[in-house]
């Protein structure tokens, strides 16, 4: 597997984990260039030093924890990359790897880290879902009672716990909460998160290496099995009943189980009655849309955790703009905190009007970017620096991406030519006019060109 592979997987996984958003905001635009097994470092690039810091405070656990699983590494080193400061034109392309790369499935990663550790075992939780971080209100206090109550008292009171909501409430949140809650009591307890899409894969894959057994045998060392999105075991019969045995083998043994589904045991299609009704034997617990109250406090959490002061109106303005899922409204967010940092700019109502508004009649306004960031942007797109693009060399690369980033300032910001010139380093007005001429008319013959452009523009309006 190459690393290039290996990063669509690790998106992938980061989007069923984190959602869309987050991965398309910041992770989409990075790439995986090089794993170095000696040294266990994993060279990521991003294409600006704002992503590249934005990333690394953010998601650094998440990268480091998911890629080391993918590498089959207990622990490794990510080293970020800021593309927009390479010394040379080129540098930061995938580099073949020095050793091909063994991937290591979730099970057999399991019983890995099983050997190592003696008393508790933890995979795969993600340690920023936690109880004091989910907002209760009305929708959801009942599948937070419910999972609350489990992890204080595993296996006894609701077993399984089956919570179901559509997508974005916060289910996969609080699947986590339970599991990372029970590691901090202190208990000695097996603990596996995992999505059914992936039980499914392993058990395809024993099945292919004929090592259904083994596959079975480790998870019936669980104490508490936390499985994400049982809707995907539907219509996938062989699957069920690996699982259906599982299941009643911990279930048995008074082991916990903790379900999440988009919908209904008896909405899910193509599932087996027999499972079905094991399925809804425990509590069925909803969680409904949020209310416009708690999508307030939700938003204002949620900013209280980046350490930014939002003031009522804004967190209101946020909350009442349309959307019901938690996981957009956190999208939103992230947005107006991106749009915030890169014009520093107080978070105002009409900072995040502009950072909300949809591509189309309320196109988002120009004047909320600067020449530099469209000239860091181009640059991070060319794989060249931004003192590359300022400089005077006629390399035929480098005119054609200042050419472009000529052309990208004049549309995307107020500044005048003059201004254009200066953030550029051209020498004066009619170069950068020249260039944008020629720009307007090449756009129409090249669509290789037309497409970057767009490209670009679409990276710096999102
Ligand atoms: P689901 O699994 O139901 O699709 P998630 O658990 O992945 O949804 O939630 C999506 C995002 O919304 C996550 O980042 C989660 O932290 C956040 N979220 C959802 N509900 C709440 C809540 N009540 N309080 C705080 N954050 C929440
Ligand atoms: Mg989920």
């Amino acid at each position: 597997m190459n690393t290039e592979t290996m990063w669509t997987d690790f998106l992938a996984i980061a989007r069923e984990e984190m959602g869309s958003r987050a991965v398309d905001t910041w992770l989409v635009a990075m790439h995986l260039a090089r794993w170095d097994l000696a040294t266990k470092t994993a060279y990521l690039h991003t294409p600006n030093s704002f992503v590249k810091d934005w990333v690394k405070n953010k998601y650094s656990d998440f990268l480091e924890r998911h890629l080391a699983r993918l590498l089959g590494e207990e622990r490794i080193k990510i080293l970020f990359v800021d593309d927009a400061v390479l010394p040379a034109y080129g540098v930061g392309i995938s580099e073949p790897l020095s050793q091909p790369l063994v991937i290591v499935p979730a099970v057999r990663a399991l019983t890995r880290q099983q050997r190592k550790r003696k008393d508790s075992d933890v995979v795969m939780l993600h340690e920023e879902y936690r109880f004091d971080n989910f907002v209760v209100g009305p929708h959801n206090s009942l599948a937070y009672a419910a999972a609350h109550a489990v992890s204080e008292k595993l296996g006894t009171l609701y077993n399984p716990l089956f919570l179901y909501g559509k997508s974005g409430l916060g289910k996969t949140h609080l699947l986590h909460a339970i599991g990372n809650s029970v590691r901090e009591s202190a208990r000695p307890c097996r603990i596996l998160y995992q999505s059914a899409n992936r039980f499914v894969t392993e058990f395809i894959k024993a099945i292919r290496f004929d090592t259904v057994y083994q596959f079975e045998a480790q998870y019936k060392s669980i104490d508490l099995l936390l499985v994400d999105d049982v809707q995907s075991l539907s219509n996938k019969e062989q699957t069920q009943e690996a699982f259906f045995h599982i299941f009643n083998v911990l279930h048995q043994a008074r082991k916990q189980i903790v379900f999440t589904s988009d919908s209904l045991p008896s909405d899910i299609a193509g599932l087996a009655d027999r499972v079905r009704s094991r399925l809804e034997s425990g509590l069925v617990a909803d969680i409904s849309e949020p209310t416009l109250e708690t999508k307030i406090a939700i938003v204002k959490k949620k900013s209280e955790q980046q350490g930014v002061v939002m003031h009522d109106d804004v967190a209101e303005y946020i909350a009442s703009i349309g959307t019901s899922n938690v996981r957009d409204l956190e999208g939103a967010l992230i947005r107006v905190f991106a749009v915030a940092s890169l014009t520093k700019q107080a978070i105002t109502v009409e900072l995040a009007r502009q950072a909300l508004a949809r591509h189309g009649e309320q196109k988002p306004v120009p004047q909320e970017l600067d020449p530099v960031m469209v000239g860091r942007q181009v640059a991070g797109y060319y794989k060249i620096s931004f003192d590359e693009l300022r400089s005077q060399s006629r390399v035929k690369e480098l005119t054609m991406a200042r050419h472009v980033a000529m052309f990208l300032m004049k549309r995307l910001t107020n500044c005048s030519l003059r201004d254009i010139s200066k953030c550029l380093a051209r020498r004066d007005h009619s170069t950068v006019k020249h260039a944008v001429d020629k720009m307007e008319r090449m756009v129409h013959d090249d669509q290789e060109l037309l497409r970057s452009v767009k490209e670009i523009e679409r990276q710096l309006l999102r």
